[in-house]
């Protein structure tokens, strides 16, 4: 294992923004993993594990201890009781993976196509887009425990994913190392077409499409929403959508239309779970004066998402806070309602 020391932290993560890691090592193999930690013990270091830098903001001092990059790689493919398995190791880039599932006519990931980052990532925010989640699909993960230095195969129940929500960024943050994922997917199977935007695209088939069709559709959509990354695109110089969609209560959802009504309007919701509903956070933004390509100094919101809030050039990762705070006063004040941010604050 390769230590390094004051490695920038900005261009390994798609906002481009913060410090270095005072000291960073990309692990490739469970010994290397081991060799890390151990190190990070030993030297009292905080951990810090980095995927595909996809859902984070790094503060402008950077992290203080050791960043441990995953780069395990390896894809194993094998048929266990009708479904075509896939274990894919951590460091795997998500989308390529897909792309090789989506090519072996295998179901069950094809609407998560062109979502950035690494396979290890997935897990930890349940990624899900377009009316799919990595815990429809997910049957195990394979983690190093920090609290007993042991490798766990956590089964899903185990991992208790809700919506962009798994014990690894809530009850049990920080504890794991994710090594592998497991994938059962459905062979042969039909692509899910239940997101709107997907039965708008294929409004008008005479035939089911094939995954490879559905895979392409859901990369052609996210690109018109900045949602792809693009080499050079401004719009998507961001860690995706940036607040979550509120879930409210049915009391909660009552209150809120009831201040959209005083305002003649309608505010779109989904239901979710029982009682529940989950409301649009680009709603809430775009009605709360923070509309797509509005500029505020080396930040602003996407032209294509007003969910995504962009570094424009040269911003730093207080220019991102500040806001985001904005963004989030305003919502409250005129929403009554506080956004909770998706991606993952390192070292403030
Ligand atoms: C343009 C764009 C579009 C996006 N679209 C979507 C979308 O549609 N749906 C969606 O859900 N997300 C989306 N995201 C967010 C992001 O891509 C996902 O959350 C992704 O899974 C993050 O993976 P990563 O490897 O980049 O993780 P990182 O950003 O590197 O890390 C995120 C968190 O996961 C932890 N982590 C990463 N790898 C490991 C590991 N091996 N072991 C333990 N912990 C780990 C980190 O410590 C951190 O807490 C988007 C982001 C961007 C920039």
């Amino acid at each position: 294992m390769r230590l390094q020391e004051n490695v920038p932290l900005a261009p390994l993560t798609t906002l481009r923004v913060g410090g270095p890691a005072r000291y960073f090592a990309e692990v490739r193999t469970l010994a290397e993993v081991s060799e890390a930690v151990a190190l990070s013990y030993s030297r009292e270091l905080p951990l810090f594990v980095l995927g595909g830098g996809s859902n984070l903001v790094i503060s402008d001092a950077g992290w203080s201890g050791l960043v441990l990059k995953v780069a395990i790689t390896g894809i194993e493919e094998r048929s266990q009781e009708g479904k075509a398995v896939f274990e894919v190791g951590a460091g795997e880039e998500w989308d390529k993976f897909v792309a090789r599932t989506v090519a072996r006519n295998c179901a069950g990931v094809e609407c998560l196509s062109g979502i950035p980052g690494s396979v290890g990532g997935t897990p930890v925010q349940n990624v899900g887009a377009y009316g799919q989640e990595v815990s429809e699909t997910i049957e195990s993960v394979l983690a190093l425990d920090l609290r007993d230095g042991q490798m766990h195969e956590l089964c899903n129940e185990a991992c208790e994913f809700t919506y962009r929500t798994s014990i690894f960024n809530s009850t049990q943050r920080g504890r794991y190392i994710i090594l592998r994922v497991t994938y059962a997917l459905n062979s042969g199977g039909e692509p899910r077409l239940q997101y709107a935007d997907l039965k708008r695209y294929f409004a008008g088939w005479s035939v089911t499409p094939t995954l490879a069709e559905t895979r392409d559709a859901v990369r052609r959509i996210r690109a018109g929403k900045g949602m792809l990354i693009s080499p050079g695109d401004e719009d998507c110089r961001s860690a995706g959508s940036f607040f979550k969609n509120p879930v409210l209560t049915a009391e909660q959802f009552q209150a809120l239309a009831a201040r959209a009504a005083a305002k003649n309007l309608q505010i779109p919701s989904y239901p979710a779970l029982d009682a529940l509903k989950k409301v649009s956070a680009a709603w809430l933004v775009e009605h709360s004066g923070f509309s797509k390509g509005l500029v505020s100094g080396a930040v602003g919101i996407s032209r294509k998402h007003a969910l995504a809030i962009i570094n424009r050039g040269d911003a730093t990762a207080a220019d991102i806070v500040a806001f985001k705070e904005q963004i989030q006063q305003r919502v409250e004040d005129l929403w009554g309602i506080r956004l909770e941010p998706e991606p993952v604050f390192v070292g403030f």
